[in-house]
């Protein structure tokens, strides 16, 4: 119906995907493999000190409902 529906595979790879400069905290979109090659730098500040984005501190507690 429109360009919401993406497969849950996609969305995962795309947020997989992303990742975070240590350094100037920009966004950068790259691949995984590159980026644990060394090969993809920030844009702005040219770090190689990238780290994923998905770093989901579970709080862990189980509670019902909520996100
Ligand atoms: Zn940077």
């Amino acid at each position: 119906m429109g360009a919401g529906d993406l497969l849950p595979e996609v969305k995962a790879r795309l947020f997989n995907n992303i990742f975070i400069c240590r350094r100037c905290k920009a966004r950068i979109r790259a691949d995984p493999t590159k980026v644990r090659e060394g090969k993809v730098r920030c844009r702005r500040c040219g770090s190689k000190n990238l780290r994923p984005k998905k770093q989901v501190i579970s709080l862990v507690g189980g509670s019902s409902g909520g996100k």
